[in-house]
């Protein structure tokens, strides 16, 4: 039995999260601490920003077990790469989520009375813990990172940052059509001989 769970074990744990949870031995209440940091096996994220692939994560858990299977708990911090979604400048920063999650023996209740995906397993006495990563980091990351909350975005004529361009920077060209709006004063109609208001200048002409 236990050069064949070894075996199996083996075989599983490529992803550098799937761990073990033998020793905890199916009685309730056995606990064990996980203060580890491993990589990242894949790129954790949204499309904006993620953990990248093989940045370190640091697992900070206890697998506790429990009568339906095996309750992880704690906190996973990651340092994440992205860019600003106003500017696209790139930006780095971090997340930490705290997960609480339970993987069902493979003969309990649990097990038995839940979707496939509505809950872990525990698997040849391990537990994957990436799906419950990924589901958490999902959750957690911002949709549109910023790379300051008062990001000013791009220039809407030439498209540079504004968070990095010059102080003030502006550009003179102002379009045609709106020229001559701009030397009027503001109360004044626009002289309907002119027949170049932006309203009327396409029918007109
Ligand atoms: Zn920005
Ligand atoms: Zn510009």
């Amino acid at each position: 039995m236990a050069t064949l769970k070894g075996a199996q074990a083996r075989h599983k744990s490529r992803s550098p999260l799937v761990f073990d949870v033998s020793r905890l031995g199916r009685r309730p209440g056995a606990m064990m601490e996980l203060h580890q940091t491993v990589p990242s096996p894949a790129r954790i994220g949204l499309d904006l920003v993620a953990i990248e692939r093989d940045a370190d994560l640091d697992l900070d858990l206890r697998m506790e077990s429990v009568s339906e299977g095996v309750l992880v708990t704690g906190s996973v911090h990651a340092p994440t790469r992205g860019e600003c979604s106003r500017c696209l400048t790139p930006v780095s920063g971090d997340v930490e989520i705290t997960l609480t999650e339970l993987f069902a023996y493979p003969d309990s209740a649990t097990e038995s009375t839940t979707e496939e995906d509505e809950v872990g397993h525990v698997v040849d006495q391990t537990v994957d813990l990436e799906q419950a990563i990924v589901d958490a980091v999902g959750l957690t990351l911002p949709f549109a990172p910023l790379c300051s909350a008062d990001c000013p975005g791009l220039c809407s004529e030439c498209g540079v940052p504004l968070a990095t361009a010059e102080a003030g920077h502006h550009h003179d060209l102002i379009d045609p059509r709106w020229a001559k709006l701009a030397g009027m004063a503001p109360a004044s109609a626009v002289d309907p001989e002119e027949g170049n208001t932006p309203e009327s200048g396409a029918g007109a002409s």
